[in-house]
């Protein structure tokens, strides 16, 4: 199969002109090992004249780029000890300063030198600009970027490291590489889409693109060099999508789950509620599916508090009817616990053997336990990703259902699947994601979405104060706890500052304790604790027992304590959004109106307060996720070779809309037509993570 992979691409860098044994590693650290990543290494930001700024005209505090030769530079000694350089393009003199590795610089830059400088503009004694983005531009071997200034060319600017610069791969070496890769082996790159969808989409062939992203010689080539590598790292994405779509999800028998038994019936009489209309929509959705004589795979998007867990109730029942075994899988051992306790009382008198297996039990339990389900008495098991490992072995396992999927990645959810003979599989995500982002991170699964609260709620207010107005805060909460409601308060707990974060959790609750709620119920809970202390302070503040539930931020997710109508959120500026929205939706569970007080700490950045308003503004947890995917980016979300997707280098599925649908409406339209199939595999499969993917698949269906 190795002949179908391209040579060329495939070729170690270690081979290439201008790469020695040196360059070779520092390349190889950085993810370059052969020709194909080198020519997929694409320039960060081009330089060209339209976007280079006069010294003259510099304006104070504005961000820019000039390009000039080094006037003088070296290192100024003072009680700062700083490296500073005066640069002039024959309109005026800027100063850069660097305050830290002055001996490298020093090393690295010489008087002479033609460089092009990026940073915000400063004044101190004439314009400047401390620890600029930089990049050298010519020697006597870089005749890119000489031409450049003559001729007006584009000047590519590559991303680099300290480590890959100390071995001359600095942006000027990069140029030079690439330069010689790419000219002079032009006629060695072979085309890696198929031909139909080239002329059908008017792309550029490889090879042409793959020199204009390089070295284009306008913007316009540039523009459409682009949109054909854009298009192909979203295609291969849509295409491995598509691929388990209908390889794995389609042609695969499932089970047949036709009975809806008594039981059934029976909970449905049993909820102290009605179902709301969503939620009836979303069952006969899988209702439908499971069904079908092949396996589900549905994602059900609902925001927190919408209902989710009872749906999953139902759904694990109807696979019990049918006489198979259901588990479910949630992220965290205390919300594993919760929805063991819930599922147990409303199963009470219905003959459903659940049962809870979490890491922390005692041996002899767990082994009884581990029996139970592999003799098949055990109908339903709840419990964390401990339900993956590998001595867990069911009887007849026919459904999974995954709670809160934003924490599980794609190839622990293969694991689960690995353990039924194809069961079906729902997936619960309370992290709405805007569409276009679910058609490449979920877009091999069918989507149900809980559109509606359960009547009644009220929206919970918002508001968010700084740190001097605490007092004030914990006597409004005194106020309502009196009135015999439950407050959180939540702390901030990152694993970089841990020990830190846990003695500020620790030092509040004390004062907390001992001050104003001395005379009530109060209660820290944190992850460092052994589980059955936490059990019993959760069940505790279940039942009402404790008023006021002090914890970092083990609680963010699926907690259900309806009376909780208040939660303070200490250091609020310092979480993502998303967790602030998870967090928020512990309370304004039941009818009473409910609180959420973020407080934050002097100075906010700018990104802090657009999380802080968006929170006070809107209780919509798409709206809340759309602001988060632009302040952060839409990496977390995929992209990550961990989640089982290729890197997204140059595509933004948040930005090329038009392009992501195009791919996936023609990776999609590959396999209903299925004569295109072998060829756009074929060639597809030069692409090593695909071909991995691919080898991955077909090993499955054999083995
Ligand atoms: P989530 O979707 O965040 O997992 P839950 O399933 O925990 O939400 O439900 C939140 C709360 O709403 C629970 O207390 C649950 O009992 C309640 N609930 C669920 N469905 C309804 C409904 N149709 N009407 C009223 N309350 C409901
Ligand atoms: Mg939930």
């Amino acid at each position: 199969m190795n002949d179908t992979k391209n040579k060329f691409f495939n070729t170690s860098i270690q081979y290439l002109k201008g790469v020695g044994e040196k360059r070779a590693e520092a390349l190889n650290k950085a993810g370059i090992f052969t020709f194909g990543d080198l020519l997929h290494y694409y320039p960060r930001r081009y330089l060209d004249r339209s976007n280079i700024t006069k010294i003259k005209n510099l304006k104070i505090d504005e961000t820019a780029t000039i390009v000039g030769t080094i006037q003088t530079c070296g290192i100024q000694k003072g009680k700062r000890s700083r490296f500073v350089m005066l640069v002039t393009d024959n309109t005026g003199y800027l100063s850069c300063v660097w305050f830290n590795q002055i001996n490298y610089w020093q090393k690295k830059f010489k008087t002479g030198q033609l460089i092009a400088v990026s940073g915000k503009v400063g004044y101190f004694g004439g314009k400047q600009i401390v620890h600029p983005d930089f990049d050298l531009l010519s020697d006597e071997e870089d005749n890119h970027s000489n031409e450049f200034f003559n001729t007006g060319k584009i000047i590519p600017l590559y991303p680099s490291s300290e480590a890959l610069s100390r071995v001359g791969m600095d942006s000027r070496g990069f140029r030079r590489v690439l330069k010689f890769l790419a000219q002079s082996n032009i006629d060695k790159i072979t085309e890696t889409l198929p031909d139909f969808l080239i002329s059908k989409l008017n792309l550029l062939d490889l090879p042409t693109a793959l020199l204009n992203i390089h070295f284009p010689d306008d913007f316009q080539s540039l523009q459409l060099a682009r949109q054909r590598l854009k298009f192909e790292e979203l295609f291969l994405l849509e295409f491995m999508l598509a691929f388990r779509k209908y390889k794995l999800h389609q042609e695969e028998k499932g089970i047949v789950f036709n009975e809806v038994g008594n039981r059934t019936k029976l909970l449905a009489e049993k909820l102290p509620f009605d179902l709301t209309e969503a939620q009836k929509k979303v069952l006969r959705e899988i209702r439908r599916d499971m069904k079908k004589p092949h396996p589900m795979y549905r994602l059900i998007q609902g925001d927190v508090g919408s209902g989710k867990t009872i749906v999953a109730l139902v759904t694990m029942l109807i696979a019990v009817e049918n006489g198979y075994q259901a588990a479910l899988m949630a992220p965290t051992e205390i919300l594993a616990e919760q929805h063991f306790l819930t599922f147990k009382q409303m199963l009470e008198e219905m003959e459903v053997n659940i049962q809870l297996l979490v890491g922390a039990q005692k041996k002899s339990e767990r082994e009884a336990i581990l029996e139970s389900i592999g003799n098949g008495e055990t109908n339903i098991v709840i419990g964390t990703h401990a339900i993956i490992q590998q001595n867990v072995n069911f009887k007849k396992l026919g459904l999974i259902v995954i709670d809160e999927q934003h924490r599980f990645g794609v190839s622990q959810r293969a694991e689960l699947t690995g353990k039924g003979v194809n069961p079906d599989v729902l997936i619960m995500t309370a992290t709405p994601i805007p569409r276009t982002l679910s058609l490449t991170v979920y877009g091999d699964l069918d989507i149900s979405i809980i559109d509606k609260l359960p009547t009644g709620r009220k929206p919970v207010i918002t508001s968010w104060r700084y740190y001097n107005k605490r007092d004030d805060i914990y006597k409004f909460v005194k106020s309502i706890i009196d009135k015999g409601k439950q407050a959180y308060v939540v702390f901030p707990l990152v694993e970089e500052s841990e020990k830190l974060d846990l003695k500020a959790a620790t030092e509040s609750y004390d004062n907390l304790s001992q001050g104003i709620f001395a005379n009530n119920k109060i209660a820290l809970l944190h992850g460092r604790m052994k589980n059955e202390e936490k059990d019993e302070i959760m069940s505790r503040f279940k039942n009402g027992e404790i008023q006021v539930l002090v914890s970092t931020t083990v609680i963010e997710v699926g907690v259900d304590v309806p009376n909780a109508t208040i939660m303070v959120i200490e250091n609020g500026e310092r979480f993502g959004l998303t967790q602030l929205h998870q967090l928020r939706g512990r309370v304004g569970r039941g009818a009473d109106q409910s609180y959420c007080i973020l407080i934050a700490r002097f100075p906010l950045s700018e990104d802090a307060s657009t999380r802080l308003n968006t929170m006070v503004e809107t209780t919509d947890g798409f709206k809340i996720a759309e602001v988060d995917l632009q302040l952060r980016g839409p990496g977390e979300f995929f992209g990550t070779r961990q989640h089982g997707m290729p890197e997204l280098k140059i595509a933004n599925p948040l930005k090329d809309t038009s392009i992501l649908q195009k791919a996936r409406a023609e990776a999609f339209r590959v396999f209903e037509k299925n004569d295109e199939l072998n060829e756009t595999i074929t060639l597809l499969k030069q692409n090593s993570f695909f071909s991995q993917f691919f080898d991955k698949i077909e090993m499955m269906r054999i083995g």
